[in-house]
């Protein structure tokens, strides 16, 4: 089927993560797809829903917002949003989505619980890890994950899902392994499985890594909307 429609890059996506799976003996059911859809508009989502997808990753707020209104009326589609979130934005994006998948600190988790609260949810969260200690990248230091994840359970608002990171890039996907088997290791590190169900690892660039080390949720963009322009 051609790249140059959804449906094309969705199947060969679809082909690379049943793959990446069968190498690793694990079962295609074991990994969820978040299709990232920033920069794109709320057309090519639709499109993408049509196709079965229902996961949806965004970074930005007002980006979010606008998709979010714009495709209110279909069933079952669940926001995630992944990028990092300033505590004053947490009243906009709470009561809107399924899971945040970025949440680094105490004080932004005692935020969102509050406005979980008043909209009268509970809102699953990933906590995001700093695995490169990149100066730039946000993510708790892995030193600190103790700390949060009690802190994210003691809140009423908030339910602890699991854990999220984006490595250091490197050129070659392989690169990336030490920092997903360093995400593994603290998941191990603090309670494992059951504590902590969700490893959200791996993208268009590393995500046959990210399955191979035992991630169970992808976020995938350039792979299944073509490239943007800029990030
Ligand atoms: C943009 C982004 C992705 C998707 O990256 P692609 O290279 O387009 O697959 C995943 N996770 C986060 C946090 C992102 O910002």
């Amino acid at each position: 089927m051609s790249e140059a429609t959804l449906q094309g890059r969705l199947a060969a996506l679809q082909g690379r993560l049943a793959s990446a799976c069968a190498r690793a003996g694990r079962s295609p059911d074991a990994v969820t797809l978040v299709a990232v859809s920033k920069t794109f508009d709320a057309a090519a989502v639709a499109e993408a829903y049509a196709l079965g997808l229902r996961d949806f990753g965004e970074n930005y707020v007002q980006e979010l917002s606008a998709k979010q209104a714009a495709l209110a009326h279909l069933e079952g589609l669940r926001w995630h949003m992944i990028g990092h979130l300033q505590r004053n934005k947490a009243r906009a994006v709470v009561p809107g989505v399924a899971m945040l998948q970025s949440l680094d600190s105490v004080a932004l988790a005692v935020e969102v619980s509050k406005r979980a609260a008043e909209a009268r949810r509970s809102l699953p969260v990933l906590v995001q890890v700093n695995v490169g200690g990149e100066a730039q990248k946000s993510g708790c230091a892995p030193g600190a994950l103790g700390a949060l994840l009690d802190a994210v359970e003691a809140l009423p608002g908030v339910s602890l899902s699991g854990l999220m990171t984006v490595p250091p890039h490197t050129e070659d996907p392989a690169g990336a392994r030490p920092f997903f088997d360093a995400l593994l290791a603290l998941r191990e590190a603090h309670g494992g499985p059951s504590r902590l169900p969700v490893v959200s690892m791996g993208m268009t660039h590393d995500l046959e890594v990210a399955v191979a080390a035992g991630a169970t949720m992808v976020r995938v963009g350039n792979a299944l909307f073509g490239s943007r322009k800029t990030d």
